[in-house]
Formats: C-alpha cells, sequence, structure tokens
C-alpha cells in the first residue's frame, strides 16, 4: 500500500548533468529542490573515463569525479539528493505525483524530468568486460583516445555514420561492422561514409566477440552469409546501435516521439503538462553531450521557477 508522505515545491528526477544543473538553479532560487538520483547516480558519465570536452576542466576530468563535483555544488545549496528510482507518475487532472521504488508518494508543485538515455549495447559478455576499456559508446567521448590507431565501430544509422566519420579523422582506420546488407544512415550520410578512404565497411556481419584480456586487442567477426569469421586487430571499439530514453514511466503521460524522447516547446523545457519540465537527454537524441544536458537543466530550473512565481506557489 503506498501513502503520500509529502508535498515538495521542486522534484528533481534523475541525477546527470541536466539533473544536478537544475538541482544548483533550483536551490539557489530557494525552491527547496528534492532530486531523486535513480539507479545510476551520476548517469551515463559515471561509465566515462576521462572527459576532455567539458568546459572549465583544461586538463580533463573522471566523469564520476565530475559527477561528485556537480553532487557537492547541488548538495552546497541545499538539495535533498535522496537514493532512489521514480516508478510511476501520475500528471492528470493537475496532478504531480510520482512514486519513488513502487512504494512512497511525492507531490510536487512543479517537476523536473532528467532521466537521461542509455546506450544500446550487444548484449557480449566481453563488450561488458572490456566497456571502458576500449569499449565505448561514444566516439564524440572517447574517440581521442585512439589517434592515430585503429578501431572499429557497429551499426548502421545515423549515430553510426556520423561516428564512423567523426572517428575517421582521428583513427588511421575504422572498420564499420554492419549486420544487413544495406544501411539504416541517411543517403548523405552513407555516401559520406563510403566516400571517406579510411573506412571499411563489412557489409552482413555481426560481432561475435570483442578480443582482449585488459584492453581491446581485436574484434571477431562473423559473415551471416557465408558463415566464415575473421579476427580483425583493433584497439578500440565503439557501439553505436541507438540510445533508448528513459522514460517508459512517463508514457501515455507526456507527449513524446516515436521512439520515446519526451518533447518539449521549442526554446524551453516545457513538457505538453504544465508544471512538468524535461531537460538533458531524456528529451535530446540530437546533440546529447553533458553540456548541453546541463544547459537544458539550467533551462528548466529557470522554466520552473518562473511557472511557480506565476502560479503564486513561490
Ligand atoms: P538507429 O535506431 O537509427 O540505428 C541503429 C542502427 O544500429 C541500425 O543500423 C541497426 O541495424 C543497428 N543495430 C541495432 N541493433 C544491432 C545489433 N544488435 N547488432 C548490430 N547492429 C545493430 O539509431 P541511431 O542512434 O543511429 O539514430 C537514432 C535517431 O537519431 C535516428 O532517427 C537518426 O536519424 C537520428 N540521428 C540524427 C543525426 C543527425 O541528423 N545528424 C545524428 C544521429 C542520429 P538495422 O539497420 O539492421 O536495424
Amino acid at each position: 500500500m503506498s501513502e503520500t508522505i509529502e508535498h515538495v515545491k521542486c522534484l528533481i528526477i534523475g541525477s546527470g548533468p541536466a539533473g544536478y544543473t537544475a538541482a544548483i538553479y533550483a536551490a539557489r532560487a530557494d525552491m527547496s529542490p528534492v532530486l531523486y538520483t535513480g539507479l545510476q547516480p551520476g548517469g551515463q558519465l559515471t561509465i566515462t573515463n576521462d572527459v576532455e570536452n567539458y568546459p572549465g576542466y583544461p586538463e580533463g576530468i573522471q566523469g564520476p569525479a565530475m559527477m561528485e563535483d556537480f553532487k557537492k555544488q547541488a548538495e552546497r545549496f541545499g538539495t535533498d539528493v535522496r537514493f532512489g528510482l521514480a516508478t510511476a507518475v501520475d500528471f492528470q487532472n493537475g496532478k504531480h505525483k510520482v512514486t519513488i521504488d513502487n512504494k512512497t508518494e511525492i507531490t510536487a508543485d512543479s517537476v523536473i524530468i532528467s532521466t537521461g538515455a542509455s546506450a544500446k549495447w550487444l548484449g557480449l559478455e566481453s563488450e561488458q568486460r572490456l566497456n571502458g576499456f576500449g569499449v565505448s559508446a561514444c566516439a564524440v567521448c572517447d574517440g581521442f583516445f585512439y589517434k592515430g590507431q585503429e578501431v572499429a565501430i557497429v551499426g548502421a544509422g545515423d549515430t553510426a555514420a556520423e561516428e564512423a566519420t567523426y572517428l575517421a579523422k582521428l583513427c588511421k582506420k575504422v572498420t564499420m561492422i554492419v549486420r544487413r546488407d544495406e544501411m539504416r544512415a541517411s543517403k548523405v550520410m552513407q555516401h559520406r561514409v563510403e566516400s571517406t578512404e579510411n573506412i571499411e565497411i563489412l557489409w552482413n556481419s555481426e560481432t561475435v566477440e570483442v578480443l582482449g584480456e585488459k584492453g581491446v586487442e581485436g574484434v571477431r567477426v562473423k559473415n551471416n552469409q557465408t558463415g566464415e569469421e575473421t579476427d580483425i586487430p583493433v584497439t578500440g571499439f565503439f557501439v553505436a546501435i541507438g540510445h533508448k530514453p528513459n522514460t517508459d514511466i512517463f508514457k501515455g503521460q507526456l507527449d513524446m516521439d516515436n521512439t520515446g524522447y519526451l518533447q518539449v516547446k521549442p526554446g524551453s523545457s516545457k513538457t505538453n503538462i504544465e508544471g512538468v519540465f524535461a531537460c538533458g537527454d531524456a528529451a535530446d537524441k540530437v546533440y546529447r553531450q553533458a553540456v548541453t544536458a546541463a544547459g537544458t537543466g539550467c533551462m528548466a530550473a529557470l522554466d520552473a521557477e518562473r511557472y511557480l512565481s506565476a502560479k503564486g506557489l513561490h
């Protein structure tokens, strides 16, 4: 049985750069934010090693350390950071009710959603074991570490095509592993890939295993027409088979596109429900960077503050 235990002015769901930035702004505006971290406190950056593209860290910083700093900064101004997962919401008929861990119900004057997205993985044991040790789901984050080296990337959508061309500028050679005999990517991106000299496309190919003990040394690929297996020596293995926004609990409550990304009014963080705001990767399938997530987190807090003021709630 669930019971309503408290009402808060500003509830933030998610603890990546978007959530913590929203918390910093909301706390400094005296909105007494309560932030629930979700199951992966700190979000996707906690599974990255060096972050070198976040402004303000000239020497770079480890992803987990950066997120710890975000959290400390949010707490310094009074954010109540709690470990817990939002498992259901009810935004119907003017309500802003959120259930945490299937048992605790909280109501809020304003809700900021920053639940992020999760990279999709192939599901191989070796891929998981070498994650962060040569296996990455973000070329923009990690490509630099493979400068002058040979890498492989799996996927054939716009992300894979874009990341393959990005990697080709840094790396000696990029092998693109495509499971069918055609790509899903837009024609212009396909053309770009095909006309890049140091990208080799392996059609009808599936990844059987990522090779290496302590770091990536190669990838075993199977041609799904001939059954032939080939080992390709690479030091980096990039997975670009799509992301999934963590928005399942908002289905039927908030407007989203057909892939689950929350839709906000252009130039704002406003969802279709008054008082509910969305930021970060949960509402962004294009940029997906820590700095853009932080930027939209700031927008969400400012939008929430203005909403509360207009309603006479703040
Ligand atoms: P997509 O879902 O479009 O593509 C995923 C790709 O990964 C597909 O080619 C799919 O193969 C492949 N794939 C999926 N699972 C596996 C698997 N287990 N093994 C091997 N391959 C697999 O995701 P994207 O991230 O590329 O794009 C998401 C959306 O964002 C799209 O709408 C895209 O257009 C958009 N986008 C736009 C950009 C831009 O405009 N600049 C940049 C990046 C993304 P298959 O084709 O066989 O199903």
